[in-house]
């Protein structure tokens, strides 16, 4: 394939034909189009964007460029839900199991830690022996149990997409609205859903900060899943500031576990409840918003969404004795409490300072090969808008050593702003809902 001409047309603010596009990712995916061209042209579509027509041939191209599970037998609606990516945010650890208990199945393929970003599989991997590489085969047998699969993107789903992500992320293309469209919404079309919540992050925290983005961001996401007949919802939730209180793997694995009994911080209950509730309505099997809260509420209360999680937790190989004794997970060698250093207002908790914090101390990746260390993070209580006195513990730092506890305090000591009169009020924290006709302001 001759890709020079198409990368010039990109260049100049032109579109690649469906045919075009289609076959480009084909010859990519067999290694017939070397990554510096394929590199060329994603750097031009993320100077000057894509049409909807050539939106849709991308993503259904890379697609079908590998597997798609198969779970129609299953007699149960399949649903997922997605994330942009956020410090703190161990949502998906609760929804999967929650939702799963009642009644709607989750085959959810989640991510590693990205930039800031902390990553579900990274967390799932703190509980000793968890496996996140099923093959599609255990996933079935699974899903036909147990209704609910936590795993990592295998070789077989949208393989083009593994290949053109990596190759993003070394080129500076990653913030695109289209490419990040078609890259998530291929994974999880993938999955044989015939629904998706999405929870477009804002502030911040989040890779695209600005609300317009975050708005355009799940309008083409809603576009692409809608055009596949998959029912797309997105809610937008605030992450100019970390969501729950644990942030750092086997910290944020104690929290979500928590959270499946109904134990977790107010923030993560309430988002947690409103993406469950989003989820069972986009399955249909509940059509109204506070029949779908009440089943959500009842399956935290009876202990079914723990189990499922307990359950799901023995079958992919982990110690389910975690689910009762946090003390199962990798423990840090060192922690210390972090205090006030003077009296007022928590004008801002900043999360891409605790994120990168994570990742200094071990808790994360620099490169691909690094291995991490599960146990290391921070327990935040502060909140924005809190009045704290000066001496007032504010947070807990774990780490492995007496080094990263000086790196954790100075972090923090950085990220939580302490001022005399109130900051600005922070971002509401379910903020809009939208969908394929149109969007709703749910607060501030
Ligand atoms: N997550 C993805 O899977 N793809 C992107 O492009 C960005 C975030």
């Amino acid at each position: 394939m001759w890709v020079t001409p198409l990368i010039e047309r990109k260049r100049d603010r032109g579109a690649l034909t469906p045919a075009e596009w289609r076959e480009l990712i084909v010859e990519y995916t067999a290694g017939r189009v070397p990554d510096y061209q394929m590199a060329a042209l994603v750097m031009a579509v993320f100077l000057n964007g894509l049409q909807p027509a050539e939106l849709a041939a991308l993503t259904g191209a890379m697609l079908d460029s590998g597997e798609r599970l198969r779970l129609d037998h299953l007699g149960i609606p399949v649903v997922d839900k997605h994330s942009t990516g956020g410090v703190g945010d161990k949502v998906s650890l609760v929804l999967a199991p929650l939702v799963a208990s009642c009644g709607v199945g989750v085959p959810m393929i989640s991510g590693r830690g990205l930039g800031h970003t902390g990553g579900t599989l990274d967390k799932l991997e703190a509980i000793p022996g968890f496996r996140t590489n099923l093959t599609a085969a255990e996933v079935q047998r699974q899903m036909e149990r147990l209704g609910c699969a936590m795993m990592g993107q295998t070789a077989d789903i949208a393989p083009a997409d593994k290949k053109l992500y990596a190759l993003r992320d070394a080129t500076a293309t990653v913030e695109s609205i289209p490419l990040i469209s078609a890259s998530i919404m291929s994974k999880k079309l993938a999955e044989g859903i015939g629904g998706l919540v999405l929870d477009v992050k804002r502030g911040a925290g989040a890779f695209l900060p600005a609300l317009d983005d975050g708005l355009e961001l799940a309008r083409t996401m809603i576009g692409i899943g809608e055009h596949h007949g998959c029912r797309t919802v997105a809610l937008l939730t605030a992450m100019d500031r970390p969501l729950g209180r644990a942030c750092g793997n086997a910290l944020e694995i104690e929290e979500a576990i928590a959270a499946l009994k109904g134990e977790g911080p107010p923030d993560l209950m309430e988002v947690t409840l409103a993406l469950a509730a989003e989820m069972l309505l986009v399955a249909g099997v509940e059509t109204n918003r506070d029949a779908a809260c009440a089943r959500v509420q009842d399956r935290l209360g009876s202990g079914e969404a723990a189990e499922r999680f307990r359950s799901m937790v023995a079958t992919q190989g982990g110690n389910p004795a975690v689910v009762d004794d946090p003390a199962v997970l990798p423990q840090a060698e060192e922690v210390a409490v972090h205090t006030a250093s003077r009296g007022g207002y928590v004008a801002a908790v900043d999360p891409r300072t605790i994120g990168r914090a994570i990742i200094a101390m071990g808790g994360g990746r620099r490169t691909m090969e690094d291995r991490i260390d599960p146990s290391v993070g921070f327990v935040i209580t502060a909140k924005p808008g809190d009045r704290v006195r000066a001496g007032e513990a504010l947070a807990s730092i774990y780490a492995g050593d007496p080094e990263g506890i000086q790196i954790g305090g100075a972090a923090l000591e950085r990220a939580i702003a302490i001022s005399e009169e109130p900051g600005p009020a922070p971002l509401p924290l379910i903020s809009h809902r939208v969908t394929n006709t149109g969007v709703d302001a749910l607060g501030g």
